[in-house]
């Protein structure tokens, strides 16, 4: 665990202490304190992980693998350390199970195409839900489009959750994997996804689980779960971007062959044949990122730092306070009211228009997102061209809500 993470003075974040970490939480924008609530998109990053970052390019900086150097022996071993605490930080059985991709998009795509793509026969189905982000809809449709098989959804209700009837009812032999959402980023539900898990295992069917706004806010043990996939992004979990994770069951990763070939995915190479290394070596095909690992690994002591559980304690309180306050905002809408919510909070104002909402909440320093949030079939089905979303992240406060809340009624003010 890393020394300069905060150590908690209590039961709840020392979130004084969390703050004064993110150094960019000082800096203003349009002569306001950044107030800054899009962390789903991206969070914002510690020192350590900074500094982690910093470290190897000044101290450690080599290719790694290879070389019989001490620098290329240290920025090895720095690479699979990070790739050990990734593992330790969902609970993966072997670190072998690791492989590090560009982010949650590459991870589904690599399951696509090393994974489902030589067992999808025509009439076979894909099955994933309404709420899911488009890298978790868009590269099933290319595999449909090739492979004759068809893709599935399973509907929601107004409230953003799961209609679970009518999962069980789609689970049939024809599907060959069910792609869900753990947190749903347009809407902030959160599902049940070891009950979904086990329900799909009972038939035997695989699931991949996107787990890209489940890793910043909640402990997760991808062996309770019961999934056979698990991916994520290191710039969502306060890590650095240009980095990722695919956690899968080592027998499917041994089964699946490489989508890309390269340096280092290799045991042997002559012109007639080459034979692949075992996983993860064989998935990450060329040099890797190996400084986005290594500021993941820090990321990832970072908020073991802080206790998952009380990142979660933190965020619940701020959900619970933002749904309130921002209730008593004239024309406040929230999209999204799931029982089970991690902190995403989706809303119209009124008849404004999402974009002009976040450009005027943008002149009080406050950062929202606006649009369609890589999810365009949420906002269609509650009928929307767009929604603002303000998502929350561990340096957030309940005075950053009563400033978005302010910022909400000047807006209406203007129209
Ligand atoms: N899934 C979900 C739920 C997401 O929120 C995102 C990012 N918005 C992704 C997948 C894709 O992540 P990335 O762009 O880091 O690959």
């Amino acid at each position: 665990m890393n020394d300069t993470a905060p150590k908690m003075t209590g039961p709840e974040l020392d979130i004084d202490k969390v703050r004064s970490d993110f150094p960019i939480l000082q800096r203003t924008v349009h002569g306001k304190p950044l107030v800054y609530f899009d962390t789903a998109a991206s969070a914002q990053r510690p020192l350590p992980v900074i500094e982690a970052v910093d470290n190897f390019y000044r101290n450690h900086n080599a290719n790694i693998h290879r070389g019989v150097h001490t620098l290329s022996q240290e920025a090895t071993d720095h690479h699979e350390q990070a790739r050990a605490k990734v593992a330790g930080f969902i609970n993966a059985p072997s670190d072998q199970e690791i492989v590090f991709t560009r982010g949650a998009t590459e991870s589904i795509n690599l399951v696509a195409y090393s994974f489902l793509r030589p067992r999808l026969q025509p009439g076979d189905e894909i099955l994933i839900t309404w709420m899911e982000h488009h890298s978790n809809i868009v590269p099933w449709q290319f595999l449909c489009e090739e492979t004759g098989a068809s893709l599935k959804v399973v509907p929601m209700n107004q409230r953003g959750e799961l209609e679970m009837d009518a999962l069980a009812d789609m689970l049939t032999e024809r599907v060959k994997l069910l792609g869900v959402v753990q947190v749903s980023n347009a809407l902030g539900t959160v599902n049940p996804v070891a009950e979904i898990c086990a329900m799909a295992r009972k038939k035997e069917i695989p699931v991949l689980v996107d787990g890209a706004q489940a890793t910043p806010h909640q402990a997760v043990d991808v062996q309770a779960l019961g999934c056979d996939f698990y991916c994520f992004s290191g710039h969502k979990m306060y890590g650095p971007t240009g980095i990722g994770v695919l956690w899968g069951r080592y027998e499917h990763l041994q089964a699946m062959t490489p989508y890309q070939g390269g340096g280092e995915m290799i045991r042997h190479v002559t012109f007639e044949k080459s034979e692949f290394n075992d996983a993860p070596g064989k998935f990450e095909a060329g040099t890797p990122n190996i400084a986005g690992a290594i500021g993941l690994g820090a990321a990832v002591d970072y908020l073991q730092g802080l206790g998952m559980d009380k990142v979660a304690a933190w965020e619940a309180r701020l959900l619970a306070y933002g749904t309130e306050r921002l209730a008593q905002v004239e024309g406040f809408r929230m999209i999204g009211t799931a029982a089970n919510k991690a902190g995403v909070m989706s809303f119209v104002l009124g008849d404004i228009h999402a974009n002009d909402v976040g450009t005027l909440v943008d002149l009080h320093g406050v950062a929202i997102r606006t649009g369609h949030h890589c999810a365009m079939p949420v906002v269609q089905y509650f009928g929307l061209p767009a929604t603002a979303r303000a998502s929350l992240g561990i340096y957030n406060t309940m005075e950053e809500i009563d400033t978005l809340a302010e910022a909400l009624e000047k807006t209406n003010a203007m129209f």
